[in-house]
């Protein structure tokens, strides 16, 4: 609970009507995209400005109370999960497109705006802003950021991190930083855009955003293929990107994923398989038909069971939903669904995918995997039942099992979730002794007093 005097101070920054502090409408911000996971704020505050972001932090750090700073809160570790005694800062009233650049194809944003959002504003313009993350008609941007997002066109177009040129940031002391510029080159001083992209709102507030565009490719060509192995399936993902050729979306589904999807959205894909591959190219209409033609050659030679070259742009969307849908789909199965975000290096990718297999036998659970195969990041997903503690323990064990085996195989804990409260007691494991320290003396020289986002990350 915070005093009646300062929930008083919080309204007269943004207004009463801008302070919720009833339990029924606190409620929905008690948790966020992660399963099994809820915490009740002492008060949500919606913010529509830098300056009133400044006098919320000034007051945290006089009365000691710490602030979570919540997007949309799609997030899928935690990270915007209310802290004890603390208030949840919500952006998404600070959504506005505030310019578009054409000289230097950038666009100014402020952080609450969704990343379709963006998209489309890019798009309006005969642009392209490729992150897409799977919740992009929700995830704010300033989550993305945070959250360094990825999403379906990362192989070739990377991560939100490499379309950020310039971030304004509050600062947890209150002070407002402009890190980053219009420049295509510039290497004065540090690169202090860079810590606060991923930094899952330990850092500080971002409070504008300035992003990278660039020019929309003129032809895309979508296909699917079915093959009757996993193992199939990744040696063509090998050989695709030996030839060399890097798609912008080179995605998989396993047999359970495929039967979900299937029974959610009656797509008419087939069940007799155990691997499916999504791909896409784009480019210049010429590449592209070369492209899809060797993709669906080297496919075929691997032994695929089918392979489908979308006719149009219909038929490409429809195709692409068997991706889209793959988590809404294996939701509906069971009360709780655990989506995880393991990494491998592409050539530990079949290993990978027995070995969660294994797993999922050896403590008798259901996983579905999908995910990123070109980028080597899988989303193993247990469907279960947070109201069973004993499966939740087996959760928890096969959890431990599939990370330590990433780990071990050269990998990673998360692709593109981050670590907030779900991966925190592996990130230590992961990073290594010198670099807990150096994020830990890091963080505290950012936030002495340790009001933002406390508890998440690392403790
Ligand atoms: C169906 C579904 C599909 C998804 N698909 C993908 C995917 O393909 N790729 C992917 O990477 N992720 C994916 N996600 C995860 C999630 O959508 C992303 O992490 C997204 O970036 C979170 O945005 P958000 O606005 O919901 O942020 P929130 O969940 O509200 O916050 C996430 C983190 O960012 C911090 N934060 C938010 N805004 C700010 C700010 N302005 N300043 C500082 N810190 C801030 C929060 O404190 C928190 O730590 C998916 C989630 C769902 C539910």
């Amino acid at each position: 609970m915070l005093s009646p005097e300062v929930i008083g101070q919080l309204q007269r920054v943004v207004g009463p009507a801008n302070v919720l502090t009833q339990r029924e409408d606190l409620i929905p911000y008690s948790f966020d995209g992660t399963a099994a996971l809820r915490k009740m704020p002492a008060a949500v505050v919606f913010v529509q400005s830098a300056a009133e972001v400044c006098q919320i932090l000034q007051q945290a750090n006089a009365a000691g109370f710490p602030v979570v700073t919540r997007g949309s809160g799609t997030g899928l570790s935690g990270g915007s999960l209310p802290v004890e005694k603390g208030i949840v800062l919500c952006t998404v009233k600070m959504n506005k497109i505030l310019e578009l650049d054409r000289a230097n194809l950038t666009l100014l944003v402020e952080p609450g705006a969704t990343c379709l959002q963006i998209a489309e504003a890019a798009g309006a313009a005969g642009l392209f802003y490729p992150p897409d993350p799977g919740s992009m008609k929700i995830s704010t941007i300033g989550g993305n950021v945070a959250e360094n997002a990825g999403g379906l066109r990362g192989l070739k177009y990377g991560v939100t991190r490499n379309y950020v040129m310039g971030l304004e940031v509050v600062l947890a002391n209150s002070e407002i930083l402009w890190t980053g510029n219009k420049c295509v080159k510039d290497v004065a001083g540090y690169s202090l855009k860079d810590l606060f992209i991923g930094s899952e709102g330990t850092l500080g507030v971002i409070t504008k955003i300035l992003l990278r565009l660039i020019p929309k490719p003129a032809a895309r060509k979508t296909l699917m293929a079915t093959f009757a192995q996993m193992d199939q399936a990744v040696e063509a993902v090998s050989a695709i990107i030996a030839t060399p050729i890097i798609p912008c979306t080179l995605e998989f589904l396993d047999r359970t994923t495929i039967r979900c999807v299937e029974d959610f959205a009656k797509i008419g894909l087939p069940l007799d398989c155990e691997a499916l591959l999504l791909m896409e190219t784009d480019g210049h209409s010429a590449a592209v038909a070369e492209e899809a033609a060797a993709m669906e050659r080297i496919c075929r030679e691997h032994g695929c069971l089918m392979v489908r070259v979308a006719r149009d742009d219909v038929e490409a969307t429809q195709l692409a939903s068997a991706r889209r849908s793959a988590f809404a789909a294996l939701a509906r199965v069971a009360p709780t669904t655990i989506l995880e975000d393991a990494t491998v290096p592409r050539s530990a990718l079949a290993g990978m995918i027995r070995f969660i297999d294994t797993v999922s036998k050896k403590y008798g659970l259901r996983i579905g995997t999908f995910g990123h195969m070109g980028d080597g990041n899988l989303h193993p997903t247990f469907l279960t039942d947070e109201r069973n503690a004993e499966e939740m323990h087996r959760v928890e064990q096969a959890f431990r099992e599939i990370f330590d085996e990433a780990i071990r195989l050269g990998g990673s804990i998360t692709g593109e979730h981050g670590v907030g409260v779900a991966k925190k007691a592996m990130l230590p494991k992961f990073a290594g002794d010198v670099s807990m320290r150096v994020m830990r003396d890091f963080r505290r020289a950012m936030d002495p007093n340790q009001i933002l986002n406390p508890g998440k990350m690392f403790d």
